[in-house]
C-alpha cells in the first residue's frame, strides 16, 4: 500500500487553528512552525504504518503540547516518598514558607544585602545572620560559605594553610561522599595531616603526644556517616578543648550535619548539637545549612571571634560567599528556630522528623482508601510499616517508625520496574522506596494527601 500523504492539512492551515494561535502568543511563531512540522514528521510515520491523518485542530493542539512539554523545567516538583528525609538527590532540606517569602523578596528586589539602612553606608553580608546565629548557638562570632566542603577547606586553608601540622584521629579520616575524603581535603587546603590513635581507639594522650611547635589545629570531625561499633573510643570536644587551650592551638569541630535541637525529642539517639559543641569549648565549628538545620545549601562557620575574623580576612573567602536569595532564606529559618513552641510545625524538616507515626498511620488508612483504584486489579495494595531515615549521611543506622502504602503485582511474575516508571512520568513525580517485589510510599514526607490523589489520578 503506498501512503497517501495529500489529506495532511498543510502548515498554514493548522497555524489557522485556536491552539496555534495560543502557541503562537506564548512561544513565538518560529518556534510554533517548527513544532507543527515536527507533529507532521511523525504523522507522516503512523501514516505510512496505515493510520488515516488527524485533523488540523488535533495536530494544532499536538503542536502546543509539544512546546508545553518542553518549555517545562527540566527540575521538577516530585513526591518523595522514599521515607529518607534529607535525600541529596532530591535537594535535601525543604524550606518553611517564611524562608521562602524572604528568598522571592530578595530575588524580586534590590535589597539592603550589603547596605547599613542607619547610617547609609557600605554594610555587611553577614551581618544579616551573625546575630541569629550567635543567639542561637551561644558562638561569639560567624560567617557563611557555599557549604560546609567549602567551610571545612576555608577554615583548614586559613589556620593550616602553609603545611601547618593538623592532629587527627584516625578514626575520623571519613570519605563524606562524592570525592570530599577527609585526608584529600586537608591536603588541598595545604595542612600537614597528622594521623594519631587508631581505627577504633584514640586516646587524649595520643594528642598531646602529637602536638608540638609546628601544630596549626586539632581537628575533630563528626562521624555522622558510620559508626563503630565494640571496643572502641574517642576523645570529647570537652576534653580536647581543654588540651588546646593549655597548648595554646585551636580546635576546629566539622559537625556535618549539625542540628540546634536535641533529637532525643524526636526518638533518635543523641547527637551534640551545635550549641553542645559551642559551649564544650571547641574554637571554630562547620556545619550544613541544608542537612539538619533545614535550611538552604550553605557551610556555617562559627566560634571564636578572633579565629571567624582570620576566615574573614582569607582571599579565598570571596570566591566561597553566599548569594542574597540563599542569604534571605536562612536567615528567615533562623528566625524560625527562635519560636520553640512552633518551629517544629513551621520548618518542614523538623516537622518531618517530630512527625508521630499514628499520625502517619491515619494518613495512610486515609490514602489507602483513595488510590487502591489506580492500581487494582494488577495490584495490591495494603497499608503497610516502615522506617523512614534522615538521610544526608546522618545516622544512617537509626530509623524512625512509620507508616506507607505498599503496593505489590498481584501476579508475582510481574516486574514493579513498569509502574515505578509510570509513577515518574506523573505530572508531579511520584518517587517511592522498592523493597523485595514491593514500591512502598513512606508517608512521613507527605504534607498534601489531596495533591497526592489528584495527581494519581492521571496515571490510567
Ligand atoms: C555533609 C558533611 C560535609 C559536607 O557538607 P555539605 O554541606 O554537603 O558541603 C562535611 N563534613 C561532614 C562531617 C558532613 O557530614
Amino acid at each position: 500500500m503506498v501512503a497517501d500523504f495529500s489529506l495532511l492539512p498543510p502548515v498554514n492551515a493548522i497555524l489557522a487553528e485556536q491552539a496555534a494561535k495560543e502557541a503562537e502568543a506564548k512561544f513565538g511563531h518560529s518556534a510554533t512552525v517548527d513544532a507543527i512540522r515536527a507533529a507532521l514528521a511523525d504523522e507522516r510515520i503512523l501514516i505510512k504504518a496505515g493510520r488515516t491523518p488527524r485533523t488540523s485542530n488535533v495536530l494544532a493542539m499536538m503542536a502546543l503540547e509539544r512546546l508545553e512539554v518542553d518549555a517545562r523545567s527540566t527540575m521538577r516538583a516530585v513526591f518523595n516518598l522514599t521515607g529518607t528525609i534529607l535525600h541529596t538527590n532530591f535537594g535535601r532540606a525543604q524550606l518553611p514558607e517564611v524562608a521562602i517569602e524572604n528568598a522571592v523578596n530578595a530575588m524580586r528586589n534590590a535589597v539592603s544585602l550589603e547596605y547599613d539602612l542607619e547610617s547609609g553606608e557600605r554594610g555587611e553580608r553577614d551581618d544579616h545572620l551573625r546575630e541569629l546565629i550567635c543567639e542561637l548557638t551561644g558562638a561569639e562570632d560567624a560567617t557563611l560559605v557555599n557549604n560546609n566542603a567549602a567551610a571545612v577547606l576555608l577554615v583548614l586553608n586559613t589556620l593550616a594553610g602553609k603545611q601547618g601540622e593538623s592532629i587527627i584521629s584516625r578514626g575520623e579520616l571519613i570519605e563524606i561522599g562524592g570525592a570530599f575524603r577527609m585526608p584529600d581535603i586537608m591536603e588541598s587546603a595545604g595542612c600537614k595531616l597528622i594521623e594519631v590513635g587508631t581505627t577504633n581507639r584514640t586516646h587524649l594522650a595520643d594528642y598531646e603526644k602529637a602536638i608540638n611547635e609546628e601544630t596549626a589545629l586539632l581537628l575533630k570531625v563528626h562521624t555522622s556517616n558510620y559508626r563503630i561499633e565494640g571496643f572502641s573510643s574517642s576523645v570529647t570536644t570537652k576534653e580536647l578543648a581543654a588540651l588546646a587551650a593549655t597548648k595554646r592551638v585551636p580546635l576546629m569541630e566539622d559537625l556535618g550535619s549539625g542540628t540546634l535541637v536535641n533529637l532525643v525529642a524526636f526518638g533518635l539517639p543523641y547527637e551534640p548539637t551545635v550549641q553542645d559543641v559551642i559551649k564544650a569549648g571547641a574554637d571554630i565549628v562547620t556545619f550544613s545549612g541544608d542537612k539538619l538545620l533545614g535550611g538552604v545549601q550553605a557551610g556555617f562557620i562559627i566560634g571564636k571571634q578572633e579565629f571567624v575574623a582570620r576566615v574573614n580576612k582569607n582571599p579565598m573567602k570571596r570566591s566561597l560567599r553566599v548569594d542574597k536569595v540563599r542569604l534571605a532564606a536562612l536567615e528567615a529559618v533562623l528566625r524560625a528556630y527562635r519560636n520553640e513552641e512552633k518551629r517544629n510545625a513551621t520548618i518542614p524538616t523538623l516537622r518531618y522528623l517530630s512527625r508521630n507515626q499514628s499520625d502517619i498511620a491515619h494518613q495512610a488508612a486515609d490514602l489507602c482508601a483513595k488510590i487502591s483504584d489506580f492500581f487494582q486489579p494488577a495490584y495490591r495494595v495494603e497499608i503497610c510499616s516502615c522506617n523512614s531515615q534522615v538521610g544526608s549521611g546522618a545516622m544512617p543506622m537509626e530509623t524512625l517508625p512509620s507508616y506507607g502504602i505498599s503496593i505489590s503485582p498481584v501476579d508475582p511474575a510481574v516486574s514493579l520496574t513498569e509502574l515505578a516508571y509510570r509513577l515518574r512520568q506523573l505530572p508531579k513525580p511520584v518517587i517511592g522506596r522498592m523493597h523485595a517485589n514491593r514500591l512502598v510510599f513512606d508517608l512521613r514526607c507527605l504534607d498534601d494527601t489531596n495533591g497526592f490523589v489528584n495527581n494519581l489520578e492521571k496515571l490510567s
